[in-house]
């Protein structure tokens, strides 16, 4: 099994592990009773239009649609970044080319069944920061959204907003923020079967948004192993991981999460950074930072798909 953490440098990989270990202490989830819920359309009519109903059968997807959907792209899809010839193992994608000054901010957003019923409790927290997205809107700054299926349906307003943004690209991260390895982090392992399902769901909650979708995935922790990627051949996606983790979950300090990013980010480099706020508290304070040492750098935050113009693939390891 290849799990990346051994290249996550030691001190920003000991703070992920805390943090996922913390998220995942809360009670396993009542998911088959969430799962059930309908998809929540956009209240608005999306930019883009939602891509017809399939005409024929794919022997691919099919199947894994309900809305059928999924089962047959359009060549609107086939256009959009990260999309990959279906039926091969998806490329896995670390940074772009290192020539030339452009980085990618990328945020995820994650939502498990766990934090979906703090969402519900006495005190619920927020998990949108929406500070960062006030930033990254006053300053005109791009950045890429690594959604999960759940999260969007949680905060459909600002999903809107996000894809509103020509600035933003919206990527998949998900549905409900499981596993797809049996050793990541203590997250809840999604069994192989589930895995093609649950990631060509997502992007169906996340297509009729429109914006600047995207056929980009990120896997929960990085976790992945050749199983995974052959799970997901179907799907026509690329795989973005990332050459510099910030260590953002669960922060208490912005400092570690501003010397962690500029000690690692290099032209090319994709900065992984997080959106949930109550997971994740001290990176709107650690963005203001990290946009100031980039410009003295010379790097230039771009829309990840512009960075990575000519991907670096790494070869599927097993
Ligand atoms: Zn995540």
């Amino acid at each position: 099994m290849h799990v990346k953490h051994p290249r996550i440098p030691l001190a920003a990989g000991a703070t992920a592990l805390v943090a996922v270990v913390a998220l995942l202490l809360a009670p396993t989830p009542l998911r088959s009773q969430l799962e059930a819920t309908v998809l929540d359309p956009p209240a608005t009519a999306p930019t883009v239009a939602p891509p017809p109903a399939a005409t024929t059968p794919s022997s691919t997807a099919a199947g894994v649609d309900p809305a059928g959907r999924g089962a047959d792209r359009t060549r609107d899809d086939a256009r959009l970044p990260g999309t990959t010839e279906p039926g091969t193992l998806p490329p896995v994608v670390d940074h772009g080319p290192r020539t030339g000054g452009k980085v990618a901010l990328t945020f995820d957003a994650d939502m498990t069944d766990a934090m979906r019923r703090q969402l519900r409790g006495p005190n619920p927290p927020s998990y949108a920061n929406l500070a960062i997205v006030e930033l990254l809107e006053r300053q005109r700054v791009p950045a890429t959204f690594f959604l999960t299926g759940k999260w969007v349906r949680e905060y459909p307003e600002l999903t809107r907003r996000l894809a509103a943004n020509p600035r933003f690209e919206l990527a998949n991260h998900t549905y409900g923020h499981d596993a797809f390895t049996s050793d990541c982090y203590h997250l809840a392992p999604l069994p192989r079967r589930e895995m093609t399902a649950d990631v060509a769901r997502t992007f169906d909650v996340i297509a009729p948004y429109g914006g600047r979708q995207t056929r980009y995935f990120r896997f929960p922790g990085l976790c992945h192993d050749r199983a995974a990627l052959a799970e997901l051949a179907p799907l026509g996606l690329t795989v973005v991981d990332g050459d510099v983790v910030s260590g953002d979950p669960f922060a208490r300090y912005w400092q570690p999460i501003v010397r962690a990013v500029l000690s690692q980010v290099r032209p090319g480099s994709v900065i992984i950074l997080h959106v949930t706020e109550a997971n994740a508290p001290m990176t709107d304070e650690a963005l203001p930072h990290i946009l100031a040492g980039l410009a003295e750098r010379g790097l230039e935050p771009a829309p990840l798909s512009e960075v990575l113009g000519e991907p670096t693939r790494v070869a599927p390891r097993s």
